[in-house]
């Protein structure tokens, strides 16, 4: 395709780091660049304890197994996200039960949580679609009244906020993503941020295959043995590098994608009164990260054309998630509700391609290519 949905973009030093952490010598996890990231996100964002996984996948399996997910346990989450949101509660037993979207934007309806609340509810996944915050307030409010744990799915909301908060900082504990398609990336990998301190010293035992060997580097036991569940979570010197060549150019990272979404929202924003095409509500208490651009097509006809047009084109648009709810796996699990804000996204959500590298001129001519296509199917 000459405009990929995706480019992994190199922003400078990560071959230089990687290079670093081999002559260091010690290429196995929590060596130097691993502890630059952690500084990093914590003077960047204010996160309290960050441990670096080797994806947001392990991140939301450490958060399942910290909190104690047991056979029987419910947890309520999005049907529109990624199998892993799902999965990591699975492998632990839980049943899942699934909210719908909001009619208006992809992520969770806040108003329909309180109602699937029961004393088998053990936590709240949240997910923030496209890095837009899910709001946070009602969620946290929620989970004070009836005691159940908040875990943000933060995998695409690096650098985005909710009201002032940085998204991350705001449940329980929180998972990001910086697999190659996310705004921060090194091929594979995640972070689990633990913000409610009673959870941290047990992180790290079950990220080091529940072992209390961070505890031993740190000289406070004087030796270190089998003390709980865990697995291999942490990632290798060369990864953390890469990482950490990423997080020095943050800024201007976010700055590029932020304003390639912006060219792409003004230019659709501006033609839409010939057409009705509803570009990304994003809530007042939300920001927007840079993340994502999507539109939503009338119907999964309508979808099918536009990529196609693109494609012909030479143009690569996507769509995403199919509700987990109707899932070949899960569907039998499934309580039965029809979940149709998640069935309609599944449907008539598209992607655009946005990446670091993107020029201002290609924007507009995937916007051009995308009215004229719509144009055409709607005459
Ligand atoms: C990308 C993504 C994940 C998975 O991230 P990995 O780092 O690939 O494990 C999980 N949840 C959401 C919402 C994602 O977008």
């Amino acid at each position: 395709m000459r405009i990929p949905f995706n480019k992994p973009y190199l922003s400078g030093k990560e071959l230089e780091y990687i290079n670093e952490a081999v002559l260091n010598g010690k290429l196995s996890g929590d060596g130097v660049f691993t502890k630059k990231c952690h500084d990093y996100f914590k003077s960047k964002f204010g996160f309290k304890h960050c441990l670096l996984t080797t994806s947001c996948t392990d991140a939301l399996e450490m958060s399942a197994i910290l909190l104690d997910i047991k056979e029987g346990d419910e947890v309520i989450m999005p049907s529109y996200t990624f199998v892993s949101t799902a999965n990591a509660f699975v492998l632990r037993g839980a049943k899942i039960i699934f909210v719908d979207s909001r009619s208006d934007h992809p992520g969770m309806d806040e108003s329909q949580i309180e109602m699937l609340i029961t004393p088998k509810t053990k936590a709240i996944v949240v997910v923030h679609y496209a890095g837009v915050s899910v709001d946070m307030n009602v969620v946290m409010d929620l989970a004070t009244k009836h005691g159940v744990y908040v875990v943000e799915d933060a995998a695409q909301a690096i650098d985005s906020y909710y009201f002032e908060k940085p998204l991350g900082s705001i449940g329980h504990m929180a998972a990001f993503s910086f697999h190659e398609t996310k705004n921060i990336q090194c091929g594979e990998g995640g972070m689990l941020v633990v913000n409610d301190d009673k959870f941290i010293k047990r992180a790290e035992i079950i990220r080091e295959k529940g072992t209390n060997r961070s505890a031993f580097f740190r000289g406070e036991v004087d030796k270190y043995g089998w003390v709980d569940l865990g697995s291999s979570f942490l990632p290798s010197e060369i990864t953390a590098a890469y990482l950490f060549g990423q997080l020095e150019n943050l800024e201007s990272i976010q700055k590029r994608r932020k304003d390639i979404w912006a060219l792409y929202d003004s230019t659709f924003k501006l033609q839409s009164t010939d057409f009705n095409l509803p570009t990304p509500l994003i809530p007042e208490f939300a920001s927007v990260n840079g993340h994502m651009y999507y539109l939503v097509c009338n119907d999964q006809h309508e979808r099918a054309f536009l990529i196609d047009q693109l494609k012909k084109a030479g143009i690569y648009a996507v769509f995403h998630y199919l509700s987990l709810h109707v899932s070949t796996y899960y569907h039998q699990l499934h309580d039965g509700r029809d979940l149709i804000n998640s069935d309609a996204y599944t449907d008539q959500l598209l992607r655009l391609p946005l990446y670091y590298e993107m020029t201002d001129s290609q924007v507009i001519e995937i916007c051009d290519t995308v009215i004229k296509a719509i144009k055409n199917y709607r005459n």
